[in-house]
């Protein structure tokens, strides 16, 4: 079994581009360990992804991680299903610290780009069914819009933690639309708990924007080592049951679900963990209800999280929550999804 697993791991997902086929078109990302560039391979007429990592501290290692979670990921064909297509990789100079990856490029819009048009949910409507659905009640096709891609979402990051992955960087901009749904791109933060492997990045890796507040890490507040460091591989299992750590993600997954369901927080830079917005959930220990008793009064608009019997709204607060150290209180990615929200129309 494990021998199949490297053969088929060697021949399909360590693909070794040619770089001299590779020819960069133009941008698509400039993060602050590595830059994302559209490309093409000439030999086949394939437009490609290919992410390169910068030559700072660090970068080459969460470079290395990254593939490492890519070609973990392509092996869960379910899984698989929910991210980008990772196609393999090359080396730009021979020996050099990390490969530059390669994805197939199947879309070029982010879930970011949508929220903040003005046409938003239509323009959502239109990709997922090809039009403008369920008559002009403005809440309801907001309500069955998120819904769709929420649903989508929970089930890519359930799988993921399932094959012991957490991500640690859900947000609009990592979920790009690839033919028929939104895919999640972007593994340079994710943690695989199996093997502890990028388990405890770089101080700093982590973008606070849609972190949970037990994850915050700002400059004054500088984090203590994760416990279990050496101890991960064998106690993986108690790793997820004592810190859950899936809940990072399902955190992130409801400020997602919020935003597309509040046009008040629909822009690039509401989430920032020095903006009114985390500061005032900060404030009321993020508690949604107790937010929203501040905001609605300005007249904020929850309608499309009461549509469906407020639902929404009851999904809403259970994943934007405070966490307790055992008993959860906030629900896992799994768990949500069987929330009666989703059985609604
Ligand atoms: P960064 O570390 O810079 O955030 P990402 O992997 O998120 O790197 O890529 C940056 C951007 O490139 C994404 O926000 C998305 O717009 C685009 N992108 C990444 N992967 C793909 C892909 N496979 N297909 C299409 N666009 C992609
Ligand atoms: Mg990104």
């Amino acid at each position: 079994d494990a021998y199949f697993a490297n053969a088929f791991d060697a021949v399909l997902l360590n693909k070794k581009f040619d770089k001299d086929s590779i020819k960069i078109r133009g941008k698509l990302g400039d993060g602050s360990f590595g830059s994302v560039s559209y490309a093409e391979d000439t030999d086949t007429g394939r437009e490609l992804v290919v992410k390169q990592a910068k030559s700072v501290q660090g970068a080459a290692q969460l470079q290395n991680a990254e593939e490492y979670m890519n070609r973990r990921v392509r092996r869960a064909p379910l899984v698989a299903s929910g991210c980008a297509k990772y196609l393999g990789s090359y080396e730009v100079v021979e020996g050099a610290s990390s490969p530059t990856l390669v994805w197939a490029f199947e879309g070029d819009v982010t879930l970011e780009e949508l929220i903040v048009r003005r046409d938003f949910p239509e323009c959502v409507e239109e990709l997922l069914y090809g039009g403008a659905q369920g008559g002009d009640d403005y809440a309801k096709r907001t309500s069955k819009v998120a819904k769709s891609v929420l649903r989508n979402l929970l089930s890519t990051l359930a799988g993921l933690h399932d094959i012991g992955i957490v991500h640690r960087d859900v947000k609009p901009a990592n979920l790009v639309f690839m033919g028929r749904k939104f895919k999640l791109v972007d593994f340079g933060a994710a943690a695989d708990l199996r093997t502890g492997k990028n388990y405890e990045p770089e101080q700093g890796l982590l973008d606070p924007f849609y972190s949970p507040p037990e994850n915050f890490i700002m400059p004054e507040r500088i984090p203590a080592p994760p416990p279990l460091r050496p101890l991960t591989a064998s106690l993986s299992p108690l790793v997820w049951g004592t810190f859950l750590p899936d809940l990072f993600d399902s955190f992130s997954a409801g400020l997602v679900f919020l935003q597309m369901c509040v046009p008040q927080l629909r822009g690039r830079k509401v989430m920032d963990p020095n903006g009114s917005f985390r500061r005032l959930l900060e404030e009321n220990n993020y508690d949604l209800r107790k937010w929203r008793k501040v905001v609605e009064p300005q007249g904020w608009d929850f309608s499309a999280l009461d549509a469906n019997l407020g639902l929404g709204w009851d999904l809403a607060c259970r994943l934007v929550c405070k966490r307790n150290f055992l008993q959860r209180g906030r629900l896992g990615c799994n768990t949500a999804l069987l929330h009666p929200f989703f059985w609604t129309p």
